[in-house]
């Protein structure tokens, strides 16, 4: 439930709404805007009668929430959340686009595709150091090496870097290089590695699970914000449909949704969606013209040698191209697309 208070409720009116909440066995979560409070529930709801809450000074409501999830929801807060990578703002007035290769494969490919993105406006550096293959013989990354290159690939940019983390026994050794954790699709709903993960202290890159429904992308969305890191950022990567053509179904129709349900940044991510570089393009501008705050791009210095997910990543003179079109529909959309400080 979600208890707002009263425009001008004082700090001891709200102090005794938390201390009754706490006492009834409540998860609290506060929220201090400007113009009100609003706090935030979770337990058990059969106990709110006795509670009378709406009976206590400077509570203005008590808003019980229907949906499954809460502190990702709308209603908790109205948003929009932006989300602080590093100097980079995702989900304010700026579209922030996220490049790099699949994987960090070696120092001369991952320095020559930072420098590349960066040229053309990419405001972070994404790439994997630990891979999540489909099979169990292809290149699984370079560990704790391709850290340290993304590590010196900022020094060198001063793009913060996203990379993704698939087990909490490394989680320590990723947190300590990288600026935002990304939650890959297979991992959506591995429950202990989400709150693992939002215990780092870091910015959440969650991508949807391939065959996750909106609702259950927000409820892991719910176990990450949980845990008190409100720092999530959701990334829309396809789904499975029986369209076979493309890698993925890119559900473009998430953006929206998500926007209206919750106050939480989206991206799109048409490379790992399509699967085929050509269709990267008219996908990433749908993507922003449908409300998108960024996008997740693969680009390789010679996508022909990559070691994963070649057919699908843009070359440098592709990569450079889309930025320019993508700097018109940001415009149409009033937005402006997001450069480093
Ligand atoms: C990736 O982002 O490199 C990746 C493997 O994507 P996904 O988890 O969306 O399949
Ligand atoms: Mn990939």
């Amino acid at each position: 439930m979600i208890v707002v208070m009263a425009h001008k409720a004082s700090k001891i009116a709200i102090d005794r709404v938390l201390v009754k909440l706490d006492e009834a066995g409540f998860n609290i979560h506060l929220s201090q805007g400007v113009e009100r409070t609003i706090i935030g529930a979770i337990g058990d709801k059969t106990r709110l009668n006795d509670l009378a809450l709406e009976a206590m000074p400077g509570v203005e409501k008590v808003v019980p929430i229907l949906q499954p999830y809460k502190l990702v929801s709308k209603a908790y807060m109205e948003g929009p959340t932006v989300v602080k990578v590093g100097n980079v703002e995702i989900g304010g007035d700026s579209i922030q686009v996220m490049a790099g290769p699949c994987a960090v494969e070696s120092r001369e490919q991952l320095l020559e595709a930072a420098e590349i993105v960066r040229r053309a406006g990419a405001t972070l550096l994404r790439g994997g150091a630990f891979k999540p293959r489909t099979s169990p013989y292809s290149f699984q990354g370079l560990e704790q090496k391709g850290l340290e290159l993304l590590a010196e690939a900022r020094e060198k940019t001063g793009l913060p870097i996203v990379t993704e983390v698939m087990d909490p026994r490394n989680l320590d050794m990723v947190a300590e290089y990288a600026d935002m954790l990304q939650i890959g699709a297979r991992n959506m709903q591995n429950f202990f590695l989400l709150r693992e993960v939002a215990r780092a202290g870091k910015p959440v890159l969650l991508k949807r699970g391939a065959s996750a429904t909106i609702e259950e992308w927000l409820l892991a969305a719910e176990y990450i914000l949980a845990e008190g890191n409100r720092d999530v950022v959701l990334c829309e990567r396809g789904i499975r449909t029986f369209e076979n053509y493309t890698r993925n179904t890119l559900d473009l129709t998430a953006v929206p949704v998500v926007k209206y349900l919750s106050h939480l940044p989206v991206i799109v991510d048409p490379s790992h969606a399509i699967g085929k570089w050509r269709f990267v393009e008219p996908m990433a501008r749908a993507a922003i013209a449908s409300g998108a705050d960024g996008l997740l791009i693969e680009v390789h210095p010679h996508p022909e040698e990559a070691l994963c997910d070649g057919p699908q990543s843009l070359t440098p003179d592709n990569f450079n191209n889309l930025m320019h079109k993508l700097k018109h529909i940001a415009e149409v959309m009033d937005r402006k697309m997001g450069s480093l400080q």
